[in-house]
């Protein structure tokens, strides 16, 4: 048997753990560990469009504009998702998606536009 606390081995019919005390009774009644605890909860695994919606979003800063409307199409389908079932999680990830593709989304396709008219006008490429 291993201590449930400190992970030592301890012999079945010892009373508490010999390295930390922990008193085996009591360990019987612990909590089961959440799954997924590892991360804290920081990545959002269940919560695929929000966390393909960060990445959308981070990615975006690269100028293609598609990238960042993906980035906010995903982050809202995240947040419907984050609400609609809040173990999942994802919300912040699914704002910064929805934000910085946004803006970057926003900036590239005014830049792209902005090209394109130059092109048009003859001030681009020769
Ligand atoms: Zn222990």
């Amino acid at each position: 048997m291993f201590c449930p606390r400190c992970g030592k081995p301890y012999p079945d019919d010892a009373g508490a753990c010999a390295s930390c005390g922990l008193a085996f009774s009591a360990a019987q009644s612990l909590p089961p560990k959440e799954e997924g605890d590892a991360t804290g909860g920081i990545i959002p695994y269940k919560n695929a469009p929000a966390l393909i919606a960060y990445y959308c979003g981070v990615f975006s800063i690269i100028p293609c504009f598609p990238i960042g409307i993906a980035a906010v199409v995903l982050g809202i389908k995240g947040l419907k998702r984050a609400r609609e079932n809040p173990a999942v999680r994802g919300q912040v990830h699914a704002w910064i998606g929805i934000i910085a593709g946004g803006l970057f989304g926003l900036l590239w396709a005014i830049v792209t536009v902005l090209v394109i008219i130059g092109i048009s006008k003859g001030r681009f490429g020769g």
